[in-house]
């Protein structure tokens, strides 16, 4: 894969220089007409009627790939871990930009804001879904807009297709947690394709939670003829100009697992992008967003092994636009962006000082959420040793106790850390309380710490986050601008009238 991606960046490239020639003839071939037709408005005193080049200029086809808290810090440590430096598709291409994230509220923000932001052109409070701050009026989307025009309309998340990132594009609504009164909006949003996670706001305890409660949401999507796709292999089987909702084995959040514990399936987001592009292709064009939101979850965790991961399956993602991008170059718009950056990630830590050891982490096997998993069974077993824990701590992360590798030798005092947290965890709980696990933590803590990665949040910060861009008006994404801005740049280049519903 790492060879198509280095292809990715070979052809970008060609492209953009073939374009270049491209441009330069053509600027030659306008002056000559520009001189031609001043001669002919001379001798003929007429007035010229202005020719409706603007519409030939819109961009037909865009996407939008929003990588959930996927600050600079973050590309960069994907890059440096998995690919073969400096090789993903998102940094090869040819306009980079940055851009604020804060929210109407708050100089950190979150999910609902920030996708708000990107999906409307306006700002609004953290936790507010496509509604102004006075949780009044609605905001009219991008997805509205080129439903409006004619075009066709994808959302695409690793994680549920509720959860606020996806949302902001289809539904409105007070709060990011009134995940059942979400969900119900996809049936009447007009959007063509949805792709990616399961619905978290259909499960029977969010079904409870609604005071709009209507039914199923799978059932209520039937009845608005939307077909239901339960894997990808039936996703493949779907008609191009089929209303569809597609997802594929979730977990109990409605999301798709970590990329890194998808031993078969490490290209999911890719696979939902590549069917939205043959289900949404036709010769009014489409917008799709397509959102890496298992990222956000990884940083939350300050797992930095399935950070990089799933930086790689959002990657993998982008390059089924650029396969699409190469066939319509002139005509195909694609941002890459991030709604804010998460965990406060640095490259580098007090421990390592100028040294780092990245490829430490490449002996983490599973993310720190399935390792957890396996703690809970533990516990709930009680047979598990800490002497055992550990064997399986060396299995999953290469940490052990006399380790020829120096970097991977656990000292004495963090095995008295482990031994402390491990206990801690494992105690009984008593009814109504919950025992938080310290353990997992402690020990992705120890191997991060060890390959000169530092973690400054369990949450959001306010880092200003990158903007990739390529082909038709990616040059307005050149420069220093607020996420409000993205969203507007692309309502200009793809013809779009913005409003307030
Ligand atoms: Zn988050």
């Amino acid at each position: 894969m790492e060879l198509v991606t280095i292809n990715y960046k070979k052809n970008i490239m060609k492209e953009y220089h073939r374009q270049q020639c491209t441009v330069n003839s053509a600027l030659k071939f306008a002056l000559l007409l520009i001189i031609m037709v001043s001669a002919a408005v001379l001798t003929s005193y007429k007035p010229i009627q202005a020719a409706p080049r603007e519409a030939a200029r819109e961009a037909r086809y865009v996407f939008l790939f929003i990588g959930d808290g996927m600050g600079p810090a973050q590309v960069k440590l994907s890059e440096v871990l998995l690919q073969d430096k400096h090789s993903l598709a998102m940094t090869a291409f040819p306009v980079l930009g940055m851009a604020t994230t804060h929210s109407a509220d708050h100089l950190i923000t979150d999910s609902g804001a920030a996708s708000t932001a990107l999906a409307t052109g306006k700002k609004t409070t953290i936790g507010t879904i496509s509604m102004a701050g006075n949780h009044l009026d609605t905001l009219k989307t991008i997805p509205e807009m080129a439903k409006a025009k004619g075009m066709k309309t994808g959302i695409v998340s690793s994680v549920g297709i509720d959860d606020a990132t996806p949302a902001s594009f289809y539904a409105h609504n007070a709060s990011r947690n009134n995940l059942y009164d979400i969900a119900l909006q996809m049936a009447s949003s007009g959007v063509d394709y949805f792709g990616g996670g399961y619905s978290a706001g259909n499960f029977p305890e969010n079904q409870t939670k609604s005071k709009a409660f209507r039914g199923d949401i799978t059932a209520l999507m039937q009845s608005s003829h939307y077909v239901i796709a339960h894997n990808t292999t039936e996703l493949a089987s779907i008609k191009p100009g089929a209303h569809c909702w597609a997802y594929s084995d979730y977990d109990s959040k409605g999301a798709l697992s970590f990329a890194m514990d998808r031993r078969n399936g490490m290209d999911k987001l890719a696979e939902f992008t590549r069917e939205g592009i043959r289900l949404l292709n036709n010769p009014k064009g489409f917008f799709m967003m397509v959102e890496g939101g298992k990222i956000d979850w990884a940083c939350h965790a300050n797992d930095a092994a399935a950070v990089a991961h799933d930086i790689e399956a959002f990657d993998k993602a982008i390059g089924e636009a650029l396969v699409f991008y190469r066939h319509h170059p002139k005509e195909t718009l694609i941002v890459v962006t991030a709604d804010h950056e998460c965990g406060g990630l640095s490259l580098g830590n007090a421990t390592n000082g100028y040294e780092t050891h990245f490829d430490l982490l490449h002996h983490q096997k599973i993310s720190q959420q399935r390792f957890a998993e396996k703690l809970s069974v533990w516990k709930k077993r009680d047979l598990v040793t800490f002497p055992m824990a550990l064997d399986s701590v060396r299995a999953f992360y290469g940490l052990s106790l006399a380790h020829a590798d120096s970097a991977l030798a656990l000292s004495k005092k963090d095995c008295n850390t482990l031994r402390e947290a491990y206990l801690k965890t494992m105690k009984t709980e008593s009814a109504g309380t919950k025992i938080p696990d310290t353990f997992t933590p402690a020990v992705t803590g120890i191997l991060n710490n060890r390959a000169g990665i530092g973690w400054n949040s369990n949450v959001h910060t306010a880092v200003p986050v990158q903007v990739f861009a390529i082909g038709r008006g990616a040059e307005a994404f050149k420069g220093f601008f607020d996420n409000t801005d993205i969203a507007k740049k692309i309502m200009q280049i793809a013809g779009l009238k913005p409003s307030i519903k």
